[in-house]
């Protein structure tokens, strides 16, 4: 579990997407990290992932942010909401291009498919008018970190992942880059979040390096 002693520089969040009600899953993740930041003593941000309007429910980011304060959990600071955030995704995506560590690509699902879905190089038989950014990946990328539940976790992140996108073909931000931003944007430094999401560690710790 989070670090059992006192640490005012603990900065943790919950950082749900308003794709619906928080179920019991969120409201875990969403106590944990709440109660891990306020054992420490440190500070407890909320922060809508509105990053993907299609998938977003009217009213949703309004409904959880209502239920968190029901529950007393209370931000230490407003929610901060992706939306807004778009110059920040900007200018990280225009540093990682300009370092030739991300590149524009035309591959389609369908061409992916038959490498597992996986991109190692473009095969793209067409170019589109709307290329997806990816991060390149290189290979023999063995990223580790320590999970305080799941302990030591290692992925091969070529292999098991690839060149993955940072904004998509259709002009949003993927998860993985505007988490890695705001993360450090608001000076994160410990997060208690979904099992679901430890496969996405090893690219957000690739990511935080890169940038
Ligand atoms: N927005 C993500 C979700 O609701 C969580 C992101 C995170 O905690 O890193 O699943």
């Amino acid at each position: 579990m989070p670090s059992a002693h006192r640490d005012p520089s603990y900065r943790g969040r919950f950082a749900p997407s308003p794709t619906g009600a928080l179920h019991f899953g969120s409201l875990v993740a969403a106590f944990g990290s709440w109660l891990a930041a306020r054992h420490a003593g440190g500070t407890w941000l909320v922060r809508v992932e509105d990053l993907d309007p299609p998938r977003e429910v009217a009213g949703a980011a309004e409904a959880q942010l209502r239920a968190l304060s029901g529950f007393g959990f209370e931000s230490d600071g407003p929610a901060w909401r992706q939306s807004g955030r778009d110059d920040a995704y900007r200018s990280a995506l225009d540093r990682l291009l300009a370092d030739g560590l991300a590149f524009e690509c035309h591959c389609s699902r369908s061409e992916l498919a038959g490498e597992g879905g996986i991109h190692r190089q473009c095969i793209a038989g067409a170019h589109r008018s709307d290329p997806a950014i990816r991060l390149r990946v290189p290979d023999g990328c063995d990223i580790a970190f320590e999970d305080a539940v799941h302990g030591r976790i290692v992925q091969r992140v070529d292999r098991e992942v690839g060149d993955f996108v940072l904004r998509r073909a259709d002009g949003l931000w993927a998860y993985q880059l505007a988490v890695v931003v705001d993360d450090a944007a608001q000076g994160i430094t410990d997060i208690v979040r979904g099992a679901d999401l430890l496969d996405s560690t090893p690219r957000q710790i690739l990511l935080q390096r890169a940038l």
